[in-house]
């Protein structure tokens, strides 16, 4: 499986939109990996998570062709994960000749009834034939083509499930960790049973420790011990931090080199990984 990071921020986006903090300047001066739009990665260059505001951006900057996506995994309905109002432009008049009539969008109840009003408020007849709204539900796993993915419960918002994701392929497995705080027991319990090839987790506040909602590095660093002790990674795992804000104050270029000697691999927009 190839995994690619198209946007590596938190919801504000790094520079932020109207942001002149320290942290936005230093990104704006330095650019590069600094600069970090709004989370989304893409699986073998066909499975697609999330769908921010950036999306469109992303297709440009990457040379991807989206008329060939045929579905995508959301893991929650923050606007910097999903963006319901850009679905609607896979529908005629807006997208002729896709190389996929329809997409299929998984995600938790709350993400299938946003895109049905989107749908429904759209005026355009039969956006069915186009959009498939798909609810999957919490530890019960589901396949598409070749992969299996199971939802799994986050940490993140009180009225509303959100999920991370398990991914399987050929005998190989990710975690697609965001956005998160540290795993809830159920989630906890079902990880001890599983080997995962990468993991690749929320880091929004960068150094500073934060175990609700979302995650900081020291609380990553537990969970990988944790995870190496249970034996369901190995020193082989490859281990990703991601989805960064400027509140971490940390940018790419001071971050990567630290994160690198603790075994971590820093997320970047464009960034590439196997397993
Ligand atoms: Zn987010
Ligand atoms: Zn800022
Ligand atoms: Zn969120």
């Amino acid at each position: 499986m190839k995994i690619q990071y198209l946007g590596t921020a938190a919801a504000d986006g790094w520079p932020a939109l109207f942001c002149k903090c320290a942290a936005c300047e230093k990104a704006r001066k330095y650019g590069g990996k600094n600069i970090r739009s709004r989370s989304q990665s893409i699986i073998d260059d066909c499975l697609l998570i999330d769908m921010p505001p950036d999306t469109y951006y992303h297709t440009l900057q990457y040379n991807l062709d989206f008329s060939a996506i045929g579905h995508i995994l959301i893991t929650h309905s923050h606007e910097d994960h999903f963006y319901p109002a850009d679905m609607i432009l896979k529908a005629e008049p807006y997208a002729y000749f896709g190389e996929v009539p329809n997409i299929c969008v998984y995600g938790n109840s709350t993400i299938s009834s946003m895109l049905q009003q989107a749908m429904d408020g759209s005026g355009i007849d039969h956006i069915e034939d186009y959009i498939t709204p798909v609810q999957v539900k919490l530890f019960v796993p589901f396949t598409i083509g070749a992969y299996t993915i199971t939802p799994l419960l986050a940490d993140h918002m009180p009225n509303e499930d959100c999920y991370i994701y398990c991914i399987e392929k050929d005998g190989k497995r990710l975690l697609y960790g965001h956005d998160t705080g540290m795993f809830p027991p159920q989630t906890a319990d079902y990880l001890e049973q599983t080997f995962f090839n990468l993991v690749s987790l929320d880091c929004t506040f960068g150094l500073t420790p934060w175990e609700h909602g979302h995650l900081g590095l020291p609380n990553i660093i537990e969970i990988k011990e944790k995870m190496l002790r249970q034996g369901c990674v190995d020193q082989q795992t490859q281990f990703v931090i991601n989805h960064f804000s400027h509140n971490g104050k940390v940018i790419h270029d001071d971050l990567a080199p630290h994160a690198a000697r603790l075994g971590f691999i820093t997320a970047y927009d464009g960034l590439t990984l196997h397993i």
